[in-house]
């Protein structure tokens, strides 16, 4: 496995690729690896001849209150498990690398970015898709990968995708779950113990809604007060938003029919998780 520190490296070596006809994976991550993570790495190792994974913490979509500088970072370990999954290259730059001082091109999404993580977060998903088309332009894969534990960016790349039309195949993954319930997520890290155990009020509200939905109940605002007063039976958690929204659009719905995203955050202590569930 090769490791890749400037955009010039990845570009000689995919070239070089290309040149041999073979087909490039890509999976964008922040690092500090985990099995949600693996599971990406793992489909497009199976997908593609060749595959990059980025670790990079995007400066672009944190907001000045958030925890950019706090974000955990072990890079050897994650150069361990993209070895051991088979992936070809890891491209690792410098924010610098990726924006020069004055860069001021950015890539903007109406609509999809304002409500749910936009409302609270109102940079993230300009950081975001700013930072997936340079590595787009960067890699040119064949096809991206990425997690539906992160639900609205999923539905944001894929509309980007079509609307600026990449030539990319997105290829959505499940989340992947601790044993307990809790989707695995690099902030998980912050959590002490007391906080770990509160933060499984998460996924039992996620499972309450889903087993309600499954069961018949089409009436969004009756799932969401369900979920929402599970969600305040836990005393150290803080909901940030509970939202039953239609699946393509990302604007809330009263009556489930088509396809539907179930989506929650929640502050543990003064940690934010996200959690969500699909309806097909
Ligand atoms: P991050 O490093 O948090 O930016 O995540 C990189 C990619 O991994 C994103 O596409 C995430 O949706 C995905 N991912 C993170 N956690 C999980 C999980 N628990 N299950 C599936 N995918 C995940």
């Amino acid at each position: 496995m090769k490791i890749a520190y400037t955009v010039e490296e990845v570009r000689k070596q995919v070239k070089a690729w290309r040149q041999e006809g073979l087909t490039v994976g890509l999976v964008p991550t922040m690092g500090y690896l985990h099995e949600g993570h693996a599971s990406l790495m793992k489909k497009a190792v199976e997908q593609n001849d060749r595959v990059v994974t980025s670790v990079f913490v995007n400066p672009t979509q944190f907001g000045p209150t958030e925890d950019l500088e706090d974000y955990p970072r072990d890079f050897d370990q994650d150069c361990k498990l993209c070895d051991s999954l088979g992936v070809s290259l890891v491209f690792h730059p410098e924010p610098s690398e990726m924006y020069a001082p004055d860069f001021c091109t950015w890539v903007n999404m109406d609509v999809l970015s304002k409500t749910l993580c936009g409302k609270s977060r109102p940079i993230h998903f300009r950081g975001v898709c700013t930072v997936v088309s340079k590595l787009f332009n960067i890699v040119t894969p064949d096809r991206a990968y990425f997690g539906q534990k992160d639900a609205q960016q999923l539905a944001i790349i894929r509309r980007m995708v079509r609307d600026l039309n990449m030539d990319i195949e997105i290829v959505g993954c499940p989340i992947v779950r601790e044993e307990d319930g809790l989707a695995k997520s690099s902030r998980n890290t912050y959590l002490n113990a007391e906080e770990r155990k509160a933060a499984l009020i998460l996924s039992q509200s996620i499972f309450l809604g889903q087993k309600m939905a499954e069961e018949g109940e089409t009436d969004a605002a009756k799932i969401k007060n369900a979920m929402v007063e599970k969600i305040q039976t836990e005393p150290l958690a803080k909901i940030d938003y509970v939202e039953v929204v239609d699946g393509l659009s990302m604007q809330p719905i009263e009556k489930i029919e088509g396809a539907t995203l179930v989506a929650i955050a929640v502050y543990i202590g003064k940690t934010r998780l996200i959690d969500n569930f699909i309806l097909q």
